[in-house]
């Protein structure tokens, strides 16, 4: 059996989680313009390289707890280069 508590973000929507399942961000890199938005909402998650640019690639694990954080990184890109896989 599969289930969780939903992790309510910043903005009512439910990210579900599945028991054992890993929520993941991922960036565009041919949308990234190197705003920074998303490193000023989390500069531990939202990773920069020297020239401004999102590192997260094809995607890295948001650490439990985060999800919200997350979230807000996602929607703080004016670019919507960032998604998260749940
Ligand atoms: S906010 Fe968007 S455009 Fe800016 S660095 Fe982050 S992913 Fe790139």
């Amino acid at each position: 059996m599969t289930g969780g508590c939903p992790t309510v973000l910043g903005n009512g929507n439910l990210v579900p989680r599945l028991r054992g399942s890993i929520v993941k961000v991922r960036a565009d890199n041919e949308r990234c313009e190197a705003h920074g938005q998303c490193w000023m909402v989390d500069e531990d998650l939202f990773t920069l390289d020297d020239d401004g640019y999102s590192t997260l690639g094809a995607g890295v694990d948001v650490p439990p707890g985060k999800e919200a954080v997350a979230q807000a990184g996602v929607d703080a890109c004016p670019l919507q280069a960032l998604r998260i896989d749940a």
